[in-house]
């Protein structure tokens, strides 16, 4: 018999025998729990729970079974193979996102001006500059929440001020002449009302970094539209969208007089992210 209540005196080994979730899972919330590494785990696999480390370990297997995700149980999530701080503020950041990064690395001349728009936990913003120092990045988002987290994310992954945080919707705190070599975004484009809103680790996310409240190309519009007054004439705008968006995105691109421009698919295969060369 599984179970989510863990009593004081049993072995790690037991705890984890006996937990109603997966092993993985299980043994995340106990090296959260104890305070214990990976080998540690391991090696201390007979070691018995105190009455208050059992208590602890017992609350995060509630927290997850009541559908908390892993990440804002344990306010950590990697991204790029960086550690970044989340909490429900943000988004935690997917794998899937790491596409952009790559593709923004790939594109972005020596010394280029980089705008991330909605940065939310600062995962893309940061983990480009981590890769690439000889890069300026200005990283903005309309929460101000989450611009705390990003910058507590930064001093942990980058020297001082190696990201410019702004508190912005999209553009709207840029200077009129801020121009920038290339900009990237992961905005929110789930349709509103969309089942998946409802459904595992997103009923805890922040709605406003998932949907628009409407089509979900909403925010993808705002961004492409408001571009061409930031960004240079041969310049990349690089967007990660929904599973089903990239015809549309395209279209968007195409109808601003973007060249060049095309969709690329994640790790699943699919068209997860478009973008576009800005015309002179
Ligand atoms: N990729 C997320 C999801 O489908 C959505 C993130 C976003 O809207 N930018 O779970």
């Amino acid at each position: 018999m599984t179970t989510s209540r863990i009593e004081a005196g049993s072995s790690i080994a037991s705890a984890q025998r006996d937990s109603a979730l997966e092993g993985l899972e299980t043994r995340i919330l106990l090296m959260h729990a104890l305070g214990l590494t990976r080998v540690q785990l391991i090696t201390q696999s007979e070691r018995c729970l105190t009455a208050e480390e059992a208590q602890r370990f017992t609350a995060l297997v509630q927290r997850r079974m009541a559908g908390e995700p892993i990440a804002y149980i344990t306010g950590q999530r990697e991204f790029f193979g960086l550690p970044f701080s989340v909490t429900n503020d943000v988004l935690i950041p997917r794998p899937e996102t790491e596409l952009l990064v790559e593709l923004a690395l790939e594109r972005a001349p020596h010394g280029a001006r980089v705008l991330d728009l909605g940065t939310g936990s600062g995962a893309i913003a940061i983990a480009i500059a981590h890769s690439r120092p000889d890069l300026q990045l200005t990283a903005l988002d309309s929460s101000a929440a989450a611009l705390a987290i990003a910058q507590q994310n930064a001093i942990r992954n980058l020297p001082p001020q190696a990201v410019r945080f702004l508190h912005s919707d999209w553009y709207s705190a840029l200077m009129a002449g801020a121009q920038f070599d290339l900009i990237i975004s992961n905005p929110p484009y789930i349709v509103a009302g969309d089942s998946h809103l409802r459904q595992g680790d997103l009923r805890f996310e922040p709605i406003g970094a998932l949907t628009d409240h409407a089509d979900g190309l909403s925010a993808l519009r705002t961004i492409v539209k408001g571009a061409a007054a930031h960004l240079v004439a041969g310049g990349w705008l690089l967007l990660e969208h929904g599973y089903d968006q990239s015809a549309a995105v395209r279209e968007l691109l195409i109808a601003e007089g973007y060249r060049q421009v095309q969709s690329w698919r994640d790790l699943a295969g699919i068209e997860r992210a478009s973008g576009g060369v800005r015309l002179a």
